[in-house]
């Protein structure tokens, strides 16, 4: 937990001190980091020890730079489950970012997906991932699907994916993809995240990718005992602090702070476009 505070510090500090700050989740200095890491490329594919849903194969162009962020933005950075490693070194990032962009799908940064959204810095998806602890066939629900690679990094974990995104089409185009790429353990759904997913609650984790200024009561209530949330809070347009929030018992939770990063605002209004 330290190891991870530190981390998201020095992260704040390069955002604070770089330039480029851009909509979504915390911009980071992922393109100064992999520029100036002594480390050398990998080239062989990480051996995983579990099923992989997505098949990687030799033809995969991105292979080597996927590996080089895992090494350098994943490992790097101070993540340290190795599941979590292994699914975002499967997890093909480049199919889930708009074409013009598919070069820049290994920078540890967002990137915009359209509709003024972006899909998440890739450590910020691995931070937010390790913390929710989840465990295969556990059941996870996540608020704003974006792209949906987040969702299709917890379904390489083996999880139960129950996702909701309020841009319509967003989320046509996240299933569409989700489905297509042989992701069936994830559920989309076209909604106002705020009221959960109740017909399917309670969920052993929730993850929300999207800033409201207060915890949506409804979320709370549908993470199981001893389940967790992680949500970043605070006001539009500004760092937000990311929040680990453990449910202890009925009535009773308890919050630890991640540290600061920066996300699209969390919204109210449903949008069919
Ligand atoms: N997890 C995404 C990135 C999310 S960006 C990915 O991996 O690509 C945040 C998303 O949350 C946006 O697509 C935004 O439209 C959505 N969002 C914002 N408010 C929401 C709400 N109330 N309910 C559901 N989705 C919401």
């Amino acid at each position: 937990m330290r190891e991870q505070l530190a981390t998201v510090m020095i992260c704040i500090l390069l955002v604070v001190v770089g330039s480029a700050v851009g909509s979504g989740c915390l911009p980071g200095n992922g393109a100064d980091l992999v520029e100036t890491s002594t480390s050398a490329p990998v080239s062989t594919p990480i051996e995983t020890g579990i099923p992989t849903i997505t098949p990687i194969t030799e033809e995969d162009p991105f292979l080597e730079e996927r590996q080089r962020l895992v090494e350098v933005g994943i490992i790097g950075m101070g993540i340290s489950d190795p599941l979590v490693i292994e699914a975002m070194g499967r997890t093909p990032r480049h199919l889930f970012v708009p074409e013009e962009y598919i070069n820049l799908a290994y920078v540890n940064n967002p990137l915009p997906i359209g509709y003024g959204q972006t899909i998440s810095q890739p450590y910020i998806v691995a931070l937010m991932t390790q913390e929710l602890g989840v465990h295969e066939g556990d059941r996870v629900l996540e608020i704003g699907t974006g792209s949906g690679y987040q969702a299709a990094v917890l379904a390489e974990l083996g999880v139960e994916v129950f996702t909701i995104e309020i841009i319509g089409a967003l989320a046509e185009a996240a299933a569409d993809r989700l489905s297509a790429l042989g992701y069936e353990n994830v559920h989309v759904r076209h909604a106002d995240g705020y009221f959960g997913w109740e017909e399917e609650a309670p969920f052993d984790a929730i993850i929300v990718t999207a800033a409201p200024d207060h915890v949506p009561q409804p979320l709370l209530d549908q993470v199981v005992i001893g389940g967790v949330m992680v949500i970043p809070v605070g006001p539009v347009g500004w760092f937000q602090e990311l929040w680990s929030i453990r449910r202890i018992d009925d009535a009773n939770f308890r919050s630890t702070s991640l540290g600061g990063v920066q996300f699209v605002p969390f919204t109210r209004e449903v949008r069919g476009e």
